[in-house]
């Protein structure tokens, strides 16, 4: 699995769903925004690069760590002898949940919410949306895939498989597309679809504080963090005080954990 998934492989699955999607959003948008695509799309490709060389930068230490938990036998995985299915399944749900609490902990702690207004801030939510986070953000969230790591002893493979699920998913759940709503109740009984993770976009911050959930929607109905519709003719995304366009420029972005603002 490991040799079928190499980076340059995961890489191109990301580049090649990003341009189904981007066609796709201008055959069936949820929304019609008014500003150009391309221009928009600047500053969160640059940012999708930085997570990129940020990923790729600590790659070693998933890789590192997970090895050493299968060769020492850490974690709760090895209490049982599961199999590679049983693995793979327990592993990618593990990693989903702690995702969650990292998500859940960018919004209700003060630094954690500095950093994750850059992914907030965004006012026109499309699939470029997916990996626009500040570099401070991945690094929390690769903290949080090496504890889940260490805790339950998951393999490589299984992190591999799962940051590909997690990056598709992620691109899908942004794209600015209108679904049928059938097909999205049915999906999003067990993954988060566009429209639910929309509602997390919203600037009221209501709505903004539920559907933290990053690959599989039910860590949402469990922890009863979850809004299951909302009016998209009233949905508003973004924050208020950061739609200009210096903050919303790539050096805005990169600065904005760094500056002072206090939500009202
Ligand atoms: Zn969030
Ligand atoms: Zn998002």
């Amino acid at each position: 699995m490991q040799s079928l998934l190499t980076e340059q492989m995961r890489l191109l699955m990301i580049v090649v769903l990003c341009g189904l999607l981007w066609s796709l959003e201008s055959v069936v948008p949820l929304y019609r925004f008014q500003n150009s695509r391309v221009r928009h799309a600047l500053p969160n490709v640059a940012l999708t690069l930085l997570l990129v060389l940020t990923n790729l930068a600590l790659s070693f230490s998933s890789a590192s760590l997970a090895e050493f938990s299968v060769r020492h036998g850490i974690g709760l995985f090895f209490i049982a002898d599961l199999s590679a299915w049983s693995q793979a399944v327990l592993g990618v749900l593990a990693l989903d949940l702690f995702a969650y609490f990292a998500h859940v902990l960018l919004h209700k702690s003060w630094l954690g919410w500095q950093f994750h207004r850059v992914h907030h801030s965004e006012s026109t939510v499309d699939v470029t949306t997916a990996f626009r986070q500040h570099p401070g953000e991945s690094v929390w969230r690769i903290l949080w895939q090496l504890a889940a790591i260490l805790i339950f002893g998951i393999p490589l493979w299984v992190v591999i498989v799962y940051l590909v699920l997690a990056g598709l998913n992620a691109q899908m759940e942004h794209a600015n597309i209108r679904m049928n709503g059938n097909l999205d109740r049915f999906l999003r009984l067990i993954v988060v679809t566009p429209h639910m993770h929309k509602v997390h976009h919203s600037r009221d911050q209501r709505e903004t504080d539920s559907n933290y959930s990053n690959i599989f929607s039910f860590w949402d109905r469990l922890f009863g963090t979850y809004t299951p519709e909302i009016d998209f003719g009233k949905l508003r995304y973004g924050l208020d005080g950061f739609d200009d366009k210096e903050r919303q420029s790539l050096r805005g972005l990169l600065k904005m954990p760094f500056i002072s603002y206090t939500r009202a």
